[in-house]
């Protein structure tokens, strides 16, 4: 985007820039048409690379800047009567550039540069300093208002985009991430379970009889529960846990463990977080868990593995509100009892704790 901008820029002032050398008169006469037009044309070189490789780095971006406030000052220098066929708005270009791309202090050494350059250009074309002086506080402060104003601008979106991307991650209700930020943070995770030969461990929360505390004590009492439980298992859940609102009163957890013994600690650990949360109006709730288990394969998709072992979690939830509620259940394997039982390094989908 910023080389592809910074491009197209170049090649439209080298563009109106070129149309002086056919009018008769704007150029000074001798070498300056030369390097009039020898400036156009290494305007529109630069441009070449950026537009074929389309990446521009910040310091790239900088000094491209800077050329084009010294292009300007070549231009000016090489017209007959500046104020007639170069006025300072040609620096506009530069000006944008910078207020968009640039970091705060680089917008600055050219917020500085522009006065400097425009004085320089309008120096003979004054006879008295006061009239030069003020052009140039009138030409410079349009400028790098302007330039100023572009970067306020762009800092108030990139403020906006930023929360918005951050809003749609997270639960309004609990606060917690949500389905996207499980599914993003899963690349995380799995390519650190690879790195580290550990397993990743997904655990589905379903609080228990959640229709009936409702019923009994009204939604906003069920709200309350549902916040003071993602707070209890906020501060449970270790710190590279990731802890996500599935949706309606269901929670889950991904994160990485040794073994099936340390996922079930965690679980239970869970379980009586949540057991001993308790509203202010003194509601409180349990929760049945499920665990499901895997060793990451090579090659495979994390959100795919995410999805398989959110589903084995599933089922072994199911299992433990079957078994009578606030417990814990690791998924059992799938497949038939006359097949191998999977050695912990095969990568299948889940096994049994
Ligand atoms: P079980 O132990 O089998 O899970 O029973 P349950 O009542 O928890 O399960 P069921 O699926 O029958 O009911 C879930 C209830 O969760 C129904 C719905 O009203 C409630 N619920 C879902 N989302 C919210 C929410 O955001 N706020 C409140 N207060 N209730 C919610
Ligand atoms: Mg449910
Ligand atoms: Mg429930």
């Amino acid at each position: 985007m910023a080389a592809l901008t910074v491009a197209v820029l170049l090649v439209s002032g080298a563009a109106m820039g070129s149309v002086n050398l056919l009018v008769d008169g704007v150029i000074r006469p001798g070498a300056s048409r030369w390097v009039y037009a020898a400036t156009m044309a290494l305007l529109v070189a630069i441009a070449i690379p950026l537009a074929v490789r389309r990446r521009i780095g910040r310091w790239t971006t900088l000094a491209l800047v800077l050329t084009g406030d010294l292009v300007y000052l070549v231009v000016a220098l090489s017209i007959a009567d500046p104020v007639l066929y170069a006025t300072p708005l040609m620096m506009l270009f530069a000006a944008f550039v910078a207020a968009w791309f640039l970091d705060g202090w680089m917008l600055g050494l050219h917020l500085v540069v522009t006065p400097v350059v425009v004085g320089a250009a309008l120096w003979g074309s004054y006879d008295n300093t006061s009239g030069l002086l003020v052009q140039v506080c009138v030409n410079a402060g349009v400028l790098d208002l302007a330039s100023a104003g572009v970067f306020v601008l762009r800092r108030r979106i990139e403020r906006l985009l930023a929360s918005t991307q951050q809003l749609s991650l997270r639960d309004p209700l609990t606060g917690l991430g949500n389905r996207r930020h499980l599914e993003e943070q899963a690349d995380r995770v799995w390519r650190q379970a690879r790195r580290d030969g550990a397993r990743v461990v997904a655990m589905v929360l379903d609080l228990d009889h959640f229709k009936q505390l409702n019923d009994a004590h009204g939604h906003a009492a069920g709200d309350a529960v549902l916040c003071t439980v993602a707070d209890a298992l906020a501060a449970t859940v270790r710190p590279t846990d990731v802890l996500a609102r599935l949706g309606g009163e269901e929670l889950a957890v991904l994160g990485m463990v040794g073994d099936p013994v340390e996922a079930n600690r965690l679980a239970e650990r869970l379980r009586r977080a949540v057991a001993a949360a308790r509203t202010d109006a003194g509601h409180v709730v349990t929760a049945s868990i499920g665990i499901a288990l895997v060793r990451p394969a090579e090659g495979e998709e994390p959100r795919d593995g995410l999805w398989r072992l959110l589903d084995g979690a599933d089922a072994a939830m199911y299992e433990a509100k079957q078994a009578g509620r606030d417990r814990v259940a690791a998924v059992l394997t799938a497949r038939p009892r006359s097949a191998p039982v999977p050695d912990a390094g095969d990568g299948e989908a889940s096994e049994v704790a």
